[in-house]
């Protein structure tokens, strides 16, 4: 169970630069980008369960043709 742990990715805050999210697929980490709310639409809202702040995670699988 540890060891599973250790290869999940996470996320990072890109307001406090905590880990706030686990991401179970390591092809939906690196097709993901985070970005802070307002500058380009958003697929998902997270808010960071640190800071209390909101971003959006957009993930670019979903946006190629
Ligand atoms: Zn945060």
């Amino acid at each position: 169970m540890a060891d599973n742990r250790k290869k999940m990715p996470k996320l990072d805050c890109p307001h406090c630069g905590k880990r706030c999210a686990d991401v179970a697929d390591v092809k939906l980490k690196n097709d993901s980008v985070v970005l802070k709310l307002g500058a380009e639409p958003a697929d998902y809202i997270i808010e960071c369960p640190r800071c209390h702040k909101l971003f959006g995670l957009y993930i670019k699988v979903l946006h190629s043709a």
